[in-house]
């Protein structure tokens, strides 16, 4: 006999604690299992992680929350893409976009037409063809057009900025509406099943005790039941990606949000802005191997356009991820299934994954270890694609300025980036995996940004002939620079649609 889950217990409050009890109290509804959640303020979160991607929106709007609401609540702004600089050498800059470049035409990707001009001389840039690109370039921000479905201003992908923390606190009211019982305290201990080893109990400090069928652990890097209590193990990737600390900073505002996330290579890492209505999130990521604690403090710090707001924070971490994910009753979400450093901005989607993976194959009190096995399965290849396009901007780098950039060169490759490499220098061709979370827009953008130049292109294109390319270019060229002109600027978009009332250090 089928015995549902009666009893969830979410251990921990950050992002992924309170997206997991948003989601699970909205999808299970009111009459399904009890959902507890213990967190520990003394604690407290990382208190990082402001940067996000498109899908996003699909977790928010599977909520029902009200957008305009949501950035309000969370000092949120726009963002239309990750702006690199000094990645590929120093003084060098691009932009990898939401939204695709062109249009494709006579089925064959835009970017194609684009190469033939390009190896003709042409030297318009791929950026001038993608919308998000060029509004982010002129500070302009607009939401997709209705029944703009030919333009590509019906088609604007985007993604936000916001304060973690206040994300989590908007969870935390949604979900206690839904019924969810938060519980203060800090877990000092577990009790495990002698026979099926599955977690049974947690214990508080206070002297409480609770119990339950199935445990979230979001109880951030250290694992507290995935871990420490059931000891599933960490598959290390710090050979593929070395970086290992973190400092994060906000500071105030000195301009206008800009509408994208910029990351800045540095000597031994990158840094982060992070543009908020309230405040500009500053970070820097780097390797200690390669720089010291104080001098990447300084490197950060003087480097800051605004004056900061408190001492930076700093953080340890191992880039990887757990063996299993889920393991016999537990299943681990955010920093407690494993990181992937912020390049690409991927943390908060691998928890809402996670948890659209976890009601995909929700269990019952038996426990099917072939969904278990599933689950794990899908979360490694999730995790794999992403660290491989998160190398491709270390490797594929012409800096050799520093000893962390000659070693960046000599990073392992996994066949499947070897393959998405080959097959794009050698005729441009992009492709994405069933299940890949980056699209072909992304590869593209990232490849071209590093500069690996194709040797040749899709034959079918010359087919065309060059008067036609040429025109063809020309056209969309036009409808994009006419589109960004309809495109109000960022921080109009805000002020009119979506301003908190306490982010008025925004400038006017
Ligand atoms: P945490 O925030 O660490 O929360 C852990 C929770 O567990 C807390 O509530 C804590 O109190 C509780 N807890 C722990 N131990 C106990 C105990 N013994 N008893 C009771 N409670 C306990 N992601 C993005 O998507 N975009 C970004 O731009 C981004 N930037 C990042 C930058 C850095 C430097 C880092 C390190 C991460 C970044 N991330 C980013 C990742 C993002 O911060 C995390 O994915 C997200 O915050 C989720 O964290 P968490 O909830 O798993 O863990």
């Amino acid at each position: 006999m089928i015995t549902p889950i009666s009893k969830i217990l979410i251990v921990g409050g950050g992002t992924a604690g309170w997206m997991a009890a948003a989601a699970l109290s909205k999808l299970l509804g009111p009459q399904g299992p009890k959902i507890q959640l213990v967190e520990s303020e003394q604690i407290g979160t990382v208190g990082v992680g402001e940067a996000t991607i498109p899908q996003i929106s699909l977790f928010n709007r599977m909520l029902g929350l009200d957008e305009d609401d949501f950035l309000k609540r969370t000092q949120g702004t726009f963002k239309l893409g990750i702006r690199f600089e000094n990645w590929r050498r120093n003084n060098h800059r691009y932009f990898h976009p939401f939204g695709s470049y062109g249009s494709d035409m006579d089925g064959v990707m835009f970017h194609h037409f684009w190469l033939h001009a390009r190896q003709r001389g042409h030297s318009t840039d791929l950026s001038s063809y993608c919308l998000q690109a060029v509004a982010a370039d002129e500070n302009r921000f607009l939401r997709p057009v209705a029944n703009a479905r030919n333009s590509p201003l019906g088609h604007i992908a985007y993604a936000f900025h916001f304060d973690a923390g206040l994300y989590a606190a908007f969870l935390r009211d949604y979900s206690e509406a839904r019924g969810v019982e938060r519980i203060e305290g800090r877990v000092c201990d577990h009790t495990l099943d002698p026979q099926t080893g599955h977690v049974t109990r947690i214990s508080l400090e206070d002297g409480q005790s609770l119990d339950a069928d199935l445990f979230i652990d979001c109880s951030g890097f250290r694992g507290l039941l995935i871990e420490q209590a059931l000891e599933t193990g960490y598959e290390d990737w710090s050979h593929y990606l070395p970086c290992n600390s973190a400092l994060a900073v906000p500071a105030e505002h000195t301009g206008d949000p800009v509408p994208y996330t910029r990351s800045i290579a540095g000597r031994a890492g990158w840094q982060w802005r992070i543009p908020l209505q309230h405040r500009m999130g500053n970070g820097h990521v780097y390797c200690t191997g390669f720089t010291s604690d104080d001098a990447a403090h300084d490197d950060l710090i003087s480097s800051l356009s605004g004056t900061p707001l408190r001492d930076p924070i700093q953080l340890r971490f191992v880039t990887g991820r757990r063996r299993k994910a889920w393991n016999r009753n537990v299943v681990a979400l955010g920093l407690a299934s494993g990181f992937l450093e912020p390049l690409e901005s991927t943390s908060i989607h691998l928890i809402q994954s996670g948890i659209a993976r976890l009601m995909t194959l929700f269990p019952h009190q038996g426990f099917d270890p072939a969904e278990i096995e599933e689950y794990n399965r899908l979360t490694e290849i999730e995790y794999a694609y992403i660290r491989d396009f998160l190398v491709l901007h270390y490797r594929q780098t012409e800096r050799d300025d520093t000893d962390f950039w000659r070693h960046c060169q000599s990073l392992p490759v996994s066949d499947h980036l070897q393959r998405k490499i080959d097959l794009y220098a050698g005729n441009g061709r992009v492709s994405r995996e069933r299940d890949e979370l980056f699209n072909e827009t992304s590869w593209l953008a990232v490849m071209h940004g590093q500069g690996i130049e194709p040797r040749g292109h899709h034959p079918l294109v010359t087919a065309l002939g060059e008067a036609e390319v040429d025109a063809r270019l020309h056209q969309i060229l036009g409808v994009v620079r006419e589109s960004a002109n309809h495109m109000p600027t960022h921080s109009d978009f805000i002020r009119k649609n979506c301003a908190s009332e306490t982010g008025a250090n925004m400038p006017a």
